[in-house]
């Protein structure tokens, strides 16, 4: 059971706190203050975002209106870049250049998660298919808690100094944007950030509380298209054919020994097969099969590894089925793990401790779940990226004695509670910008020293 929400205590916990008029998000009581100053207008900025969700690349409204409210608050707006990108900078003298970053887009997936504000938005994708259209992955959650940021920081310029850079980084979901953001000139552009953060919601922690840790805190991940060659025929006569089915069967279970038998016990490391298409009538053995992968690692070291044995096994399977040429394999989406500057997770976790109390920081697990936020550090950014709790604690609680699980982001079912997320959201992010945006660039670069590592 979580101190916080021990159901003994809590009444206690809330006659106390309502005596000392601390809300209950955070520790710090001028930060509780600016977060409730900005708070009616952030929930009612996020249910409007739930309820107009848009796709990868396709997040124009969104964007333009996240750029108005910060043109109001002073921020210095660029639009388009990287297709529907957002970059907005503020400068308050001297210090170093922090970065906050959020994603835009939601995902092709029909809400059903009951709520009255649920998501009814019909579009259509990139192949004009229509789909539906959701937030299911919270990112409406990080742009409402960015924009609070975003106007606190505007209103309390004493607290800090420096430039701050507001990122609103298109297509997170099809690990695209951070990329196209880059190609379109990010680097050059604008200033080079000495840090960049960012935070993502999810099940695994209850509402209220935050995750951080240092090293990795998500993983790399490969998309992997396979495409194995046979000689098609009638399937009555196999002899006169190289059936790609049965190379592609077999090659699946290959694939299922690299995880097993050749990884070191105790490293990170998934392959999955998610699709297996061939043929079209079960009386014709197909020219070609197509296998679908992804593979998760964090260490690079592992990730060669693996890529290395999955080619092997492939050629060596399709070599001995007599196959007329060797298969081809496309790595057609991929992303490096984040991973947090130990020196970053030093200073920060006693700060968000500060700010929102001990109780309500925990040290988080890294994930299998794979972001394009690496591409900024991989322009030799440092990063910080944390966790932010969404769980309804008392279903998190039931979950964790053995009750039923809580729907993970992607689900049809995903849905935060609002509050406190969102306070707990943007305190959190104020309380690391306040602190980063007090220290000198120098500082901040000691700090990540350790970058490279990833
Ligand atoms: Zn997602
Ligand atoms: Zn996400």
């Amino acid at each position: 059971m979580l101190p916080w929400y021990d159901p003994c205590t809590m009444k206690l916990r809330h006659i106390l706190l309502l005596a000392l008029a601390v809300p209950v998000f955070a520790q710090d009581a001028k930060l509780a203050k600016d977060v409730e100053s900005v708070y009616p207008d952030m929930h009612a900025l996020y249910l409007d975002l739930h309820q107009s969700p848009e796709l990868s690349f396709h997040e124009t409204q969104t964007a333009a209106k996240l750029a108005t409210r910060l043109r109001s608050l002073g921020f210095d707006v660029t639009e388009h870049v990287g297709e529907t990108g957002i970059v907005a900078i503020m400068k308050n003298g001297a210090g170093p250049t922090v970065m906050l970053r959020t994603e835009l887009d939601a995902l092709p997936v029909e809400e059903k998660t009951g709520l009255s504000y649920a998501s009814k938005v019909r579009t259509k994708d990139n192949s004009g298919r229509e789909v539906s259209a959701m937030h299911a992955c919270g990112h409406d959650i990080h742009m409402a808690s960015f924009i609070g940021t975003a106007t606190i920081m505007a209103h309390s310029k004493d607290t800090w100094h420096g430039t701050l850079m507001l990122v609103g980084q298109p297509a997170e979901e099809t690990i695209s944007g951070a990329k196209k953001m880059i190609d379109e000139g990010f680097i050059t552009r604008f200033p080079k950030p000495d840090v960049a953060i960012a935070l993502h919601v999810g099940n695994w922690l209850p509402a209220g509380k935050v995750g951080t840790g240092s090293g990795y805190q998500s993983s790399n991940a490969d998309s992997l298209r396979i495409t194995i060659y046979g000689k098609g025929g009638h399937g009555s006569m196999p002899f006169t054919t190289i059936d790609p089915i049965v190379i592609a069967a077999r090659t699946v279970l290959s694939l299922q020994t690299i995880v097993s038998r050749e990884v070191k016990p105790g490293e990170i490391a998934v392959v999955t097969v998610g699709y297996i298409q061939a043929g079209t009538k079960n009386n014709i053995i197909p020219d070609q099969a197509e296998l679908g992968l992804t593979v998760r690692t964090y260490k690079p070291e592992i990730r060669k590894q693996i890529l290395a044995a999955i080619e092997r096994m492939c050629k060596a399977e399709a070599e001995a089925a007599g196959a007329p040429r060797a298969p081809q394999i496309e790595r057609f989406e991929f992303t490096d793990s984040t991973y947090n500057e130990p020196g970053l997770d030093q200073r920060l976790g006693p700060v968000l401790e500060a700010a929102l109390g001990k109780a309500r920081v925990e040290v988080g697990e890294p994930i299998l779940a794979s972001e394009d936020f690496s591409y900024f550090t991989a322009q030799g950014i440092p990063s910080y990226y944390f966790w932010l709790g969404g769980a309804d604690p008392q279903k998190y609680a039931e979950a964790k004695a053995g009750g039923p699980a809580l729907p993970s982001n992607h689900s049809p079912l995903f849905a935060p509670v609002v509050d406190p997320s969102l306070h707990t959201g943007i305190a959190a992010e104020v309380a690391v910008l306040r602190n980063l945006l007090n220290a000198s660039a120098q500082d901040l670069h000691k700090l990540a020293n350790s970058h490279g590592s990833n």
